[in-house]
């Protein structure tokens, strides 16, 4: 199979890269470094299935040959990357989801959309179910990235109506592991960073609001059983196990065995209260569910910035 991972030197992105090539595929890593580094693919830069494509998606895609897939990540994926990437976001997720959608139809090749629990907004439903709408709000600072993702699914589900395109549509729940940039703003790679380096650890707000954190071994596993599966309607990939995020800076302040305090900062706006993945859907239909749970994904990580950090 060749396949096309469009965000291919991203945090999640390169990681796809590396277990497509252990299945046999041939891959193409596209990216611009907007938000993704060499420094993700250099393990795999040498493979002689893999090659790699600089460009910016929301561009024309110019890219001969055949392709079976077109796996389309390409987005800034943090909150802090996307406040301060505003157009881009919303050009990726629309014009670029656009571009990946007409090369993948032009060669008949299959397609997949990297959503987002983000399409649920501040959601009133809890868990979330793949049929609940969201509540998301349009004109705020998270609206660039949410909205974008929502065109996205739509303009997929256009494609496989009207084209008659076989689609996939997945949203991922919270996802962290090695190569999320230590500064990327997120809560896991701050806190560790934080813990690691004695710094206090930033909680927004009282630290009451949850989240539900997948391991990236998890991910990339359910990504690869949702290619399997001819399902076009949108499949929750996370880990049910929800928790608040005072909850987790603690455990990582005791995984880390770190001497850190936790210092309070003010809540970002619309930044949700609650989440957490109903993933009956993936379980029924994929025989998919996560095996890492978040004391051994967390030391996993852990020990990868450790020796980022030198200690
Ligand atoms: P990331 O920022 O590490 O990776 C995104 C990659 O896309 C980067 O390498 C970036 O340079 C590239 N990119 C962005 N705009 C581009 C453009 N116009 N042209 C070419 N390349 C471009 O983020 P990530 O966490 O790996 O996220 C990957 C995808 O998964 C994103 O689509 C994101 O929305 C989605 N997602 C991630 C999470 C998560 O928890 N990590 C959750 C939900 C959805
Ligand atoms: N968060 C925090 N401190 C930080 C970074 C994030 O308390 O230094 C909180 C953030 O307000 C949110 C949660 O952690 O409630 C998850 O944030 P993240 O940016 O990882 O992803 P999100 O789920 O908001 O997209």
């Amino acid at each position: 199979m060749r396949v096309l991972v469009t965000g291919g030197a991203g945090f999640i992105g390169s990681h796809l890269c590396e277990f497509l090539l252990e299945r046999g595929c041939h891959v193409i890593g596209m990216d611009n470094f907007i938000t993704g580094s060499a420094e993700n693919i250099a393990a795999v830069a040498a493979h002689p299935r893999f090659s790699f494509v600089f460009h910016n998606v929301t561009e024309y895609i110019p890219l001969d040959g055949e392709l079976d897939w077109v796996l389309h990540l390409a987005s800034p994926a943090s909150p802090r990357d996307y406040l301060e990437l505003p157009i881009q976001t919303l050009k990726v997720g629309a014009l670029g989801t656009h571009n990946a959608l007409g090369l993948a139809k032009a060669r008949g090749a299959r397609f997949l959309i990297a959503s987002t629990s983000e399409v649920y907004g501040d959601p009133l439903v809890h868990p979330q179910r793949e049929d609940y709408w969201g509540n998301v709000n349009p004109i705020g600072p998270r609206g660039v990235y949410d909205e974008a993702k929502r065109f996205a699914e739509a303009i997929t589900m256009a494609y496989h109506r009207y084209h008659g395109m076989s689609t996939r549509i997945v949203r991922i729940f919270n996802t962290y592991g090695p190569r999320m940039r230590l500064n990327d703003g997120r809560a896991i790679p701050t806190f560790i960073t934080q813990a690691l380096t004695g710094a206090p650890l930033t909680v927004y707000g009282d630290g009451s609001q949850t989240r539900s954190f997948q391991y990236i071994t998890d991910l990339v596993e359910g990504i690869w059983k949702l290619m399997q599966h001819p399902v076009h309607e949108p499949v929750n990939i996370g880990n049910p196990h929800e928790m608040t995020l005072l909850e987790l800076a603690k455990r990582i302040i005791r995984l880390a065995n770190s001497r850190s305090e936790i210092a309070f900062r003010p809540l970002p706006e619309d930044d949700p209260r609650v989440r957490q993945p109903d993933i009956s859907r993936a379980r029924a239909l994929l025989g998919w569910e996560p095996t890492v749970d978040t004391e051994e994904g967390l030391r996993l990580t852990i020990d990868w910035y450790r020796q980022r950090l030198g200690g």
